[in-house]
């Protein structure tokens, strides 16, 4: 059967981008994503990972700290520090992200002006909620919506043959295309 037109809702849709930059995160004691959101445009983006340039933990293993891994900016942090890189202003934004974040992500991210937190699984520290009650910021326990994640999960998986094959032979020109810049 076709896929009937689906247009998610907005919380619907940063969440599943959320999940899809958590792919990108380079440390598997969490692999965690975010995104971040002002008059529903994108201003941000992030997940945990080592700064630019440094070395990952996927490819020399944890650098360990009283119990925690402190290799890795979390995906919260590296969502406001993108923003801050590129000049733009966090202020009364909104943060979709794979899981709750952490006690010192949340002072970050309460410092940066971002008003509103949708999380999708709550993570360890269940004092966010107060802190966020105390500091004015609204936090939203997210519900994913049963049509929109079997929507996600058919959009690859129904697509058909020809257009898979389509998508490679496109990308293996671009590839071409590339080195031979590259060359040049
Ligand atoms: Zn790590
Ligand atoms: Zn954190």
């Amino acid at each position: 059967m076709e896929n009937p037109a689906y247009r998610p809702k907005w919380d619907h849709y940063y969440m599943a981008m959320a999940h899809m930059v958590a792919e990108r995160s380079t440390c598997d004691r969490l692999r965690a994503g975010s995104v971040l959101v002002k008059d529903n445009r994108v201003i941000g983006t992030g997940y945990n990972g080592s700064p630019p340039g440094m070395e990952h933990c996927d490819d020399v293993g944890h650098l360990m700290h009283e119990n925690h891994c402190i290799r890795t900016l979390h995906g919260e942090e590296n969502t406001l520090l993108q923003a801050a890189r590129l000049g733009i202003i966090a202020d009364a934004s909104t943060i979709y992200t794979t899981y709750s974040p952490c006690y010192h992500c949340l002072k970050k991210l309460i410092a940066t002006g971002v008003k509103r937190i949708v999380a999708g699984q709550i993570y360890r520290d269940e004092r966010v909620f107060t802190a966020c009650e105390e500091a004015g910021v609204e936090f939203v326990h997210y519900t994913p919506d049963a049509d929109w994640l079997d929507y996600l999960a058919s959009m690859y998986k129904d697509m058909p043959r020809e257009k898979i094959e389509e998508v490679k032979t496109a990308n293996q020109i671009s590839n071409t295309d590339k080195e031979y810049k590259k060359d040049a």
